[in-house]
């Protein structure tokens, strides 16, 4: 099987503070399938470490209140091209991203709340008829 992975879920440093989201599950999915991982907020232009986003009103804004909503959806679409692409069978996701998330996310109040709505990759890849879920919903 053909799986897109979110990059720091493999064990990329490419999160927001400059760690990753290694997780076992993930791990055992690369020995067995065909993986490529991206990082869209990367990929989008942004740096490593930078301030956290949320999607506040529609617009992906940093907690020091700048817009970053074109990088994020720069990553978003290079993303989309890659599974346009590569045709992968199944995306896995990092939960609650503002980017990544599949299910939920942030609610843009960086208070902690959650809203049942994707992040914007996500969001992006379902509407173009990909196969996603969040990496907390792997059996
Ligand atoms: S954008 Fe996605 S892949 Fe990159 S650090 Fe955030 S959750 Fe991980």
């Amino acid at each position: 099987m053909k799986i897109m992975i979110s990059a720091c879920l493999a064990g990329e440093n490419c999160k927001y503070n400059g760690g990753n989201n290694r997780h076992e599950k993930v791990l055992a999915l690369m020995s067995e399938n065909e993986v490529i991982t991206v990082c869209p907020e990367q990929m989008g232009g942004l740096p490593t470490p930078r301030v956290p986003s949320e999607i506040k009103d529609g617009v992906v804004t940093t907690k020091d209140g700048r817009n970053v909503d074109a990088a994020f959806r720069a990553g978003a679409a290079r993303c989309l091209e890659i599974a346009r692409r590569w045709q992968p069978d199944l995306i896995v996701l990092q939960s609650r991203s503002p980017s990544c998330g599949v299910k939920q996310r942030y609610d843009g109040s960086f208070s902690g709340k959650l809203v049942e709505e994707p992040g914007v990759t996500a969001q992006l890849l379902m509407e173009n008829g990909f196969r996603c879920v969040d990496v907390e919903d792997l059996e």
